[in-house]
């Protein structure tokens, strides 16, 4: 038994590999979806999968950190973790960056050249501040 909950949130980032200008050179926003599937081979004393419920106080909350907040990878540029941090009281630095251009460049697809699928989320940190 398998059951989903698709949890929704804005935010900005910028794509520096990125074959496209607009997402290299360019802060932007994206519509994300981040889609948790959680699997049992029985169902609990309340006869469910899951609680989604008990999902408020943690999955629900961390996701709800990235809401319009601006991503950047901890290997951007201090200028620019500064000048997002000042301009900004949402943001989240993400502890990975892809891989350099030149490491991808004979397998990109030319029909989706930036990635809107944010990163899994338990590769992500918990935001560093709240609303
Ligand atoms: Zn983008």
């Amino acid at each position: 038994m398998i059951i989903r909950k698709l949890y929704k949130f804005e935010a900005s980032h910028i794509v520096r590999n990125c074959s496209s200008d607009r997402c290299k050179y360019s802060i932007h926003g994206h519509s994300f979806r981040v889609e948790v599937l959680l699997s049992a081979d029985k169902l609990d004393d309340g006869q469910m999968v899951y609680d989604f419920g008990l999902m408020k106080g943690t999955v629900k909350d961390m996701l709800d950190g990235f809401d319009h907040a601006s991503l950047y990878w901890e290997k951007e540029a201090p200028e620019y973790q500064k000048a997002i941090k000042s301009h900004s009281k949402r943001w989240v630095q993400l502890p990975s960056r892809p891989p350099p251009s030149s490491s991808r460049a004979s397998s990109s697809s030319p029909s989706r050249p930036c990635s809107t699928r944010p990163s899994a989320p338990t590769a992500m940190r918990p935001p560093p501040c709240t609303p």
